[in-house]
């Protein structure tokens, strides 16, 4: 079994609207470890136990850096130390120089994305590697077999241009219905972009779009994955948006489950 470790993006300089994800990962840290609650699973997994994670820290970029080859080359050293990193963003631009690292450990995954968005678009507003393009990006260069997105409810006409043409498994918020059974024939890596979730469960982000999941669905969805999760993600949480840190309790408790369903598998 290989352990989880923890680690932090504090960049948000793709980002399309509003900066501010660059300060979510230690307030998701602290309300991980809040005292709101307890650090067990709902599946029944110890998360205070000693060892039951490793915890890298945080990677902060100066202002202007390209850090995708920090993020790329801070994924690698952990697969290389046989760790099954969740990473805590940061914008979702973030996934695609992780993705990279990834698909050259794990030659077969899918990947399960959470959110209101496709983030297919080839470019946006003039930038390739906007937090509205890494699935564009993740696809064109076949890091992985599978893209299941769900949640979604803002898709353009180019963006389902660019599901089709990459064979992207998009499960439209409209089409939702809770026994939603996904199958997955590969280990998979889940990124989640809180945005996935309806703006009542987690209004702490850049582009609140009603209309969408509650915590329960998403908790639901991560605990009926039936494969092994070998890598992570939670994205896009930004503290200026959010309202008495509901928004960072939403990300601990999902973190909390995929950090244990990473234990069980
Ligand atoms: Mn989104
Ligand atoms: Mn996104």
């Amino acid at each position: 079994m290989k352990q989880p470790a923890l680690i932090g993006f504090c960049y948000d300089e793709n980002s399309s609207f509003l900066r501010g994800a660059a300060e979510a990962p230690p307030l998701i840290r602290c309300a991980f470890r809040s005292e709101s609650s307890n650090l067990w699973s709902e599946t029944g997994i110890d998360l205070g136990k000693r060892d039951t994670y490793f915890d890298a820290g945080d990677v902060v970029s100066s202002d202007g850096k390209d850090i995708f080859p920090t993020i790329e080359h801070s994924i690698a050293q952990l697969l290389d130390r046989d760790f099954r990193p969740i990473s805590l963003g940061g914008d979702h631009s973030i996934t695609y120089p992780i993705m990279r690292a990834m698909s050259r450990r794990h030659a077969d995954l899918s990947i399960l994305q959470i959110d209101a968005h496709p983030d297919l678009y080839d470019e946006f507003q003039g930038n390739k590697y906007s937090h509205a393009s890494p699935f564009a990006r993740i696809m064109e260069e076949k890091l992985v077999r599978h893209l299941i997105q769900v949640g979604i409810r803002t898709i353009t006409g180019h963006q389902r241009a660019q599901a089709d043409r990459f064979g992207v498994q998009v499960y439209e918020m409209k089409d939702w219905r809770d026994d939603l059974a996904l199958e997955f024939d590969t280990p998979v890596y889940i990124t989640v972009d809180v945005d996935g979730l309806d703006p009542s469960c987690a209004p702490g982000v850049s582009h609140p779009e009603p209309g969408g999941l509650s915590t329960r669905q998403v908790i639901d969805v991560i605990h009926r994955v039936n494969q092994p999760i070998v890598g992570a993600d939670i994205v896009e949480y930004n503290p200026r948006r959010d309202l008495n840190s509901l928004t960072a309790a939403v990300c601990a408790k999902l973190l909390k489950e995929i950090l244990a369903h990473m234990l069980e598998n």
